[in-house]
């Protein structure tokens, strides 16, 4: 059937679960039971359709309780990452070649599966991720705004496209895949992200090599199960767990690799669009990269903004899955004239956080990934300390899972190197402004550039941050954090990344290539 018969209903956001209801709370309460059970089972590698195993193992864990193996996985030889871009490069002509409509419906197909097993997703990333029950499920629902909202914008891409037509001629457009991407997600949205880059792919018609980030690889296995059983065909995408570090240039440097889709850190981003840039013998295009990296995202607190509310928008952004989100709040920039009642207020909401394990309904925030990322953290606090004054938190917090507690460094200087850098953590930098041009100079004074928000209530201040703050996704008094699909489409300017804007309309495109036919009419 092709893709103009079918006709969808409006794009709508997966509402997101309500745990006080107790039916929810049973549901999650079993996945999680559920979920416990097959903890430390083996997934295999997945390529052309054939398993493999190998025989290095990667271990992810938990990390509330680090002791517990959470899946074991294949680590990928540069052998099998070779055979996973042959295979997909071999595969993609006939996938190309599928309609446009038989995507479609396989992709509404994996958002009715990934529904019906919302909460068993939902546990996975409470134990893989240490995400906290509203955290996982924020996830997990937009996974399957993605494939909803991919699935309505095929539709849209399908077909020969409206452009003008010449006296005497049939003009027509229309949109091909590209080839073979690899996509390499982060571990902080191990479902969201990852599902968002690969079905871009895949619905676009082209093949796809999933390399997921070492720390979350079950989450992963999972949704390319999911695939399968969605219809996908095996062929169409390899499952390829392993370290980025020993296979990352190999799969980007690949003459047969015809894009990367990525997000992660700046450096690895940098350097995977400097290794795509340089052709390789045999290559016969210019490979496309889609980069979205780090932030260091700064909301400002005007002098007349509900400093009540400004507070809860700072605390949620900032500590919502312990700050570690691209998008998450580490400045605040609050002008002098309400500085210190703000600062009060907020001591008081962030010292009433709680922290524990993710599994724990009672926990606000989770643990950090892992015991890496911990030791980052505590460094960054360390040289916070010597930059600011610590008024919240400082240190790690009790258990035996990767804990700190969250951290609000006060008085911070612009120069500061708390100021500049990612931290990936709950540590909140804030900072003096004289006045709302100042500070949102300050804001601007980052190499960063993906969210931002601004809490005023002066028309003119708003608007100035419309024309000036210069950040992908802006936001007037809410949170920085928490963009929806289809409402907020998502990336950054500057070292943030490619803006390729995510879950809007222009995010499909980037995984396509346009064709256009004059043919005279006789
Ligand atoms: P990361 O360390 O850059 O890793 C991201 C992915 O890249 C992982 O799958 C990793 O695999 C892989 N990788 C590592 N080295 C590689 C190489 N040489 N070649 C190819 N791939 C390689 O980032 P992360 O710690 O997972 O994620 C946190 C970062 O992501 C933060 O900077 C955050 O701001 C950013 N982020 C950005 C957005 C956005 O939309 N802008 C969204 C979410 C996160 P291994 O796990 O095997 O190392």
């Amino acid at each position: 059937m092709s893709a103009s018969a079918l006709s969808l209903p409006e794009f709508r956001n997966e509402p997101v679960a309500d745990f006080s209801v107790p039916a929810n709370r049973r549901a999650i309460e079993a996945a999680l039971a559920d979920v416990r059970s097959k903890f430390g089972h083996e997934y295999d590698l997945l390529i052309g359709g054939q398993r493999f195993q190998t025989a290095e193992k990667l271990r992810s864990v938990n990390p509330s309780h680090p002791a517990e193996v959470v899946g074991i996985h294949q680590r990928a030889t540069p052998e099998l990452a070779t055979r996973a871009v042959e295979s997909a490069y071999a595969y993609f002509p006939e996938w190309a070649a599928t309609s446009a409509g038989d995507r479609i419906r396989k992709l509404l197909t994996a958002a009715r599966l990934l529904r019906e097993h919302k909460f068993e997703f939902d546990a996975w990333l409470v134990y893989e991720a240490g995400k906290t029950w509203p955290e996982a499920d924020a996830d997990t629902s937009e996974a399957i705004d993605f494939c909803e909202y991919y699935a309505r914008e095929m539709l849209r891409l399908s077909g020969p496209q409206s452009v003008v037509q010449m006296p005497g001629e049939k003009d027509e457009m229309r949109y091909l895949p590209l080839g073979v991407g690899i996509v390499i997600p982060p571990w902080n949205f191990p479902l969201a992200i990852l599902t968002g880059m690969t079905v871009a792919a895949l619905v676009t018609g082209n093949t796809a090599v999933i390399k997921p980030s070492s720390e979350t690889p079950t989450i992963a296995a999972k949704f390319a199960e999911l695939l399968l059983e969605a219809g996908f065909p095996a062929k169409a995408f390899a499952f390829l767990p392993g370290s980025g570090s020993a296979i990352g240039d190999l799969l980007v440097q690949h003459p047969k690799t015809r894009f990367v889709a990525f997000t992660g850190s700046r450096d690895v981003g940098l350097r995977i669009n400097e290794l795509a840039a340089k052709t390789q013998p045999g290559q016969r295009w210019i490979k496309r990269v889609i980069a979205e990296m780090g932030g260091k995202d700064a909301i400002i607190v005007d002098a007349d903004a509900d400093l009540d509310k400004a507070a809860d928008g700072v605390v949620a952004s900032a500590f919502g899955y312990q700050g570690q989100k691209c998008s998450a709040c580490s400045r605040a920039i609050v002008d002098e004239r309400v500085y210190d009642e703000f600062l009060k207020s907020l001591k008081t909401k962030a010292a009433a956080l709680t922290v524990g394990a993710a599994d724990d309904p009672s926990s606000y925030m989770g643990p950090v990934i892992s015991d890496a990322a911990r030791r980052t953290i505590l460094q960054y606090i360390d040289v916070g300390k010597k930059e600011g004054k610590a008024v919240v938190g400082g240190g790690s917090a009790p258990g035996d899972g990767y804990f700190i507690q969250p951290t609000v460094i006060a008085d911070v200087p612009s120069t500061a190197r708390i100021f500049q850098e990612e931290i990936f953590g709950p540590v909140l930098a804030v900072t003096k402004a004289r006045d709302f041009q100042h500070a949102l100079a300050l804001a601007n004074d980052s190499e960063y550039g993906l969210t931002g928000a601004v809490f005023s209530n002066t028309p003119e201040h708003i608007q100035q941050a419309r024309e000036r703050f210069f950040v992908g996704n802006l936001y007037f008094n809410r949170k920085c954090t928490g963009a929806m699909v289809g409402a907020h489409p998502f990336g950054g300017f500057n070292m943030s990344g490619t803006d390729s804007k995510a879950g809007g309309p222009d995010y499909l495109y980037l995984f396509t290539q346009a064709k256009s036919v004059g043919e005279k009419l006789r």
